[in-house]
């Protein structure tokens, strides 16, 4: 019986229900909060391998989008809402130690550590306390791990699996810490923070990486081909993330997909004795959402999907395999909202997304460049983005695009409080029918930058019955990941009190 039929029947659900003496996570949390401590880790940990894909910068909005997009353009639902339904799901908490709206850094420090860290920070406390993040303890017990990414190598996501700095953008930092360490995987782009040509120590880290017994590939094919026990991949220089799925798809802008980079890190570590830890994000759907992108959005999410898929394949061979899928926030605020008669026009609309062949940051790039007329720039949104733009729009966009209006001056007649980027503006004029007619997306953004919506979160595995995890904080996925590794670890933590007066007399 293949995954989708296990899915399919509940047969997967069954083989867990049938160990029924199992709780399930939800006993696990509960158990936490006893002085017993962990009483069902022992059963959690006889499973050697654990992955953690995330989705950067998304939410139940997106979530719902990304489902009807799969079941209307794909034709198929989304394989997440089938792990969320064989496993244990729940809505997430996400705030950072001392603000309500989480960056990425903090939230994903939170799950690596157990403890929440200010925005900027990557496990490290912010009285310069290191954190021990979850990497660590597995590699003390002999795992191996890997990191895999679709932003640049140093972004704050992967980064704080394994790396402790006090703000984020010291990414030539963050990459001496990955050589320090020593993650079996590494996969991801930007090579600016690694290149001699680029470091402001004028340090070799590919050549020192060499040195260490990395095998080191920069393009998809080499990634493919590559045998290496330990493995680092960058495929875009500079400070480049991996493109957006929509142009890797459709313009063939050069890149290995995430799927690809999965699969590779999965038949790397899968063969270890001792299991491993595997990082894999889908990092982009955060930035389309900043640029109220929502085509960008829904093509980054199938490609999530289809390295869930490779995730699952991996899991149908080596069920002592535990997964946690999760969001590490929401950014945008993107709607699809109800118009029209019987809220039909939302569909018509929606389905416009159908005709997206580019991101908004692709076309802005390589195809609607200053000088374009606004017939010209209807041409291109038509062709690149399957909609029409009415004439009073592209007469606008064209002066946004050659700068001769202000930012400020185009808002004024698209009042958007907090869409600060030109790039929204744009957005906005492409996507939303003022006048009810469904030609366009109208899906709605409420902001440019990150909300402190819940996220939904999901961890499926052998000893895992169906069922609901309810609502968690973003921290209890650490001691869920260390009850899965068959250990307890409890890093040091701060109050927000603590943290705020900690930053003052810093
Ligand atoms: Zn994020
Ligand atoms: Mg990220
Ligand atoms: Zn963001």
């Amino acid at each position: 019986m293949n995954r989708r039929e296990l899915l399919k029947t509940g047969a997967l659900a069954g083989a867990a229900a049938a160990a029924a003496h199992l709780p399930g996570l939800g006993a696990l949390r509960a158990a936490r909060a006893s002085t017993s401590g962990y009483p069902f880790s022992s059963r959690l940990s006889e499973g050697r391998n654990l992955i953690f894909l995330v989705l950067d910068g998304t939410g139940y909005e997106d979530m719902a989008a990304a489902s009807y997009f799969s079941r209307r353009v794909l034709g198929r639902p989304l394989l997440l809402e089938r792990v969320l339904g064989a496993g244990q799901y729940g809505s997430m908490d996400v705030q950072s130690l001392t603000a309500v709206v989480t960056d990425s850094a903090a939230a994903t420090s939170a799950w690596a550590t157990g403890r929440r860290v200010v925005n900027g920070a990557l496990s490290q406390l912010p009285d310069g306390r290191d954190l021990t993040p979850i990497m660590h303890v597995a590699r003390e017990q002999g795992r191996a791990t890997g990191l895999v990414t679709t932003t640049r190598m140093t972004h704050a996501t992967p980064a704080g699996w394994v790396a402790r700095v006090a703000s984020r953008g010291r990414e030539e930092e963050i990459a001496e810490q990955y050589l320090a360490f020593q993650p079996d995987i590494l996969l991801g782009g930007g090579r600016g923070p690694f290149e001699v040509s680029t470091r402001s120590d004028g340090r070799d880290l590919l050549a020192e990486f060499r040195e260490a017994g990395y095998q080191v590939v920069h393009e998809a094919g080499e990634l493919e081909e590559a045998t290496g026990d330990r493995l680092l991949g960058l495929f875009t220089e500079s400070d480049l993330h991996l493109p957006y799925e929509a142009d890797r798809r459709f313009q063939n802008v050069p890149s290995p997909s995430l799927a690809a980079m999965t699969r590779k890190a999965l038949q790397h570590l899968g063969d270890r004795d001792g299991g491993f830890v595997l990082q894999v994000e889908a990092g982009r759907i955060d930035h389309a959402n900043h640029r109220s992108d929502m085509g960008a959005v829904l093509w980054d999410w199938m490609a999530a999907d289809e390295a869930l898929d490779e995730i699952l394949t991996f899991m149908e061979t080596q069920n002592d395999t535990l997964l946690i899928v999760a969001a590490d926030h929401d950014t945008g605020g993107g709607a699809v909202y109800g118009f029209g008669s019987g809220y039909r026009a939302s569909t018509q609309a929606f389905e416009t997304l159908a005709g997206v062949r580019a991101s908004h940051e692709w076309l802005f790039r390589e195809v609607i460049v200053p000088g374009l007329t606004p017939g010209e720039i209807q041409d291109a949104v038509r062709e690149y983005l399957g909609v029409h733009v009415p004439d009073a729009n592209a007469e606008i966009m064209a002066r946004v695009v050659a700068g001769e209006r202000g930012n400020r001056e185009v808002q004024r007649g698209h009042p958007n409080a907090h869409a600060s980027q030109p790039g929204n503006t744009l957005a906005k004029l492409m996507s939303i029918s003022p006048d009810g007619s469904p030609d366009r997306p109208n899906v709605s953004f409420s902001t440019s930058h990150h909300t402190a919506g819940l996220v939904p979160v999901s961890i499926l595995g052998p000893a895992v019955a169906p069922g609901a995890l309810g609502f968690v904080e973003n921290t209890e996925l650490f001691h869920i990941m260390c009850a899965a590794l068959g250990t307890r670890f409890e890093n040091p933590g701060m109050t927000e009190a603590e943290a705020l007066e900690a930053l003052r007399m810093g």
